[in-house]
């Protein structure tokens, strides 16, 4: 801040950001009518839903003043400049899409944040120096384009190589096809054009809902992020074993669903045994089935298909799972005679949390009388990305009734207003740039 500001006490900072509470929740109501698909909201990325949030959010910081721009990904920039061009940069946001018939707040609440942090900033009278940008993060919903961190990783250059060329699983188009619908420019993209040199960037903060019961178990409002998990994942995996008759005694079997069978149950002890050393990690089989075209009553299914998604907050676990998933497979094939065809395999880093700002987060929250509890993610965050890049980041975590990635999830405003106190104090004594 200009040195002739005064820095603001905790109290004018909750009462700066208070005073955004009908704004919030205006916005917050526009964007559930803009993605309304009962139950819940549908923010298709890279389509109308997605496209309806980006223009309310665009038209409420147009109101504000604040500076618009897009990039090859349409991902949206919404900033106030700094006072000292020489300043790294302070990013905030989320993304701005959401699964089929999701929760309004999973994404958007990390972009309505910011744009309250900068209402709160220009209330107590304050010019930051560094520039402030609140990121409007196209496609973070892998469910969509099985492809994870789309808009952030594009907006940094880094979006792997055929990304582009994967479809949507319900419009049957390319990513780069649906890119430009939006506005875009998939060949920037393709390139490794970037909106966003990481050296240019002094941190990243991400805001969003709890997607665990955790704070609501503490009885806490806001949560401070310990890390984002890494995963692999087996998009669309399958398992070959033979059809045959229902009579078919059980040592001539090649029984797919059996192989299927065995290989979830040795996953759970897999994790069950990590759980008891007391290191954090998931395993998912999000797709677990026969194939509708061949199975029934009287046969042996000679098919199984099946999705895996295998998270840790540690590099060296999840290289250490992916050997043990590679025994699995192997001791499954052998006992069970089938073979596994594991097709494309994807990979996120993890995303570890800068400490400097996970101590100044905490240290913010306790001087504006926030009790917080630290929290690692149990979700992937675009926030990740940037940490791949080594720009330091930071997660803030509001407390979210009856999970997320449903229509169900709730965080209430008074939750919503306490995480975004936090993250506009950071924001106050870190935008002086010195
Ligand atoms: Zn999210």
């Amino acid at each position: 801040m200009d040195h002739d500001n005064t820095a603001p006490s905790p109290v004018q900072i909750r009462a700066a950001v208070m005073a955004s509470r009908d704004f919030a929740a205006t916005l917050f109501d526009q964007l559930r009518r803009d993605g309304l698909d009962e139950p819940g909201v549908s923010r298709d990325p890279y389509g109308p839903g997605e496209q309806r949030a980006h223009a309310t959010c665009t038209a409420a910081a147009e109101a504000m003043g604040l500076t618009i721009e897009g990039d090859a990904a349409a991902n949206l920039y919404m900033t106030l400049p700094g006072g000292d061009p020489a300043a790294k940069r302070i990013v905030t946001g989320s993304h701005l899409d959401s699964v089929p018939h999701g929760g309004n707040f999973d994404g958007a609440a990390g972009v309505v944040a910011g744009l309250v942090a900068i209402q709160a900033l220009r209330r107590l009278g304050l010019t930051p120096k560094r520039t402030i940008t609140v990121m409007g993060i196209r496609a973070e919903e892998s469910i969509w384009f099985q492809v994870s961190y789309i808009g952030s990783r594009a907006a940094l250059g880094i979006l792997p190589e055929g990304s582009l060329d994967v479809l949507r699983i319900d419009t049957g188009r390319t990513l780069a096809e649906h890119i430009a619908d939006c506005g875009g420019d998939p060949d920037r993209v393709r390139s490794g054009s970037r909106h966003f040199d990481p050296a240019s960037l002094h941190a990243f903060l991400e805001l969003h809902i709890e997607q665990a019961p955790a704070l609501v178990e503490a009885g806490r409002s806001t949560g401070i992020g310990t890390g984002i998990p890494g995963n692999f994942r087996y998009p669309d995996a399958r398992i070959e074993g033979c059809n045959d008759h229902v009579g078919l005694p059980r040592r001539f079997r090649r029984d797919a669903a059996m192989a299927g069978a065995d290989f979830a149950m040795a996953l759970d002890q897999m994790w069950a045994e990590y759980d008891q050393r007391g290191i954090p990690m998931a395993c998912t089989i999000g797709r677990f089935h026969t194939d509708s075209k061949q199975h029934g009553l009287t046969i042996v299914p000679g098919a199984f298909h099946f999705s895996l998604d295998v998270r840790a907050y540690d590099e060296s676990v999840l290289a250490e799972l992916d050997q043990r998933v590679d025994a699995i497979v192997a001791d499954v094939e052998q006992r069970r005679g089938v073979t596994f065809h594991r097709g494309t395999k994807t990979r996120a880093a993890v995303g570890p949390v800068d400490l400097l700002i996970k101590s100044k987060l905490a240290r913010d929250a306790a001087a504006l009388g926030i009790e917080t509890i630290e929290l690692g993610s149990p979700a992937s965050h675009d926030a990740a990305a940037f940490a791949a890049l080594g720009v330091p980041m930071g997660l803030i975590f509001i407390r979210n009734e009856n999970g997320s990635h449903n229509a169900n999830e709730a965080m209430t405003i008074e939750d919503f207003l306490d995480g975004t106190a936090v993250l506009t104090s950071y924001l106050i004594e870190e935008s002086r740039g010195d």
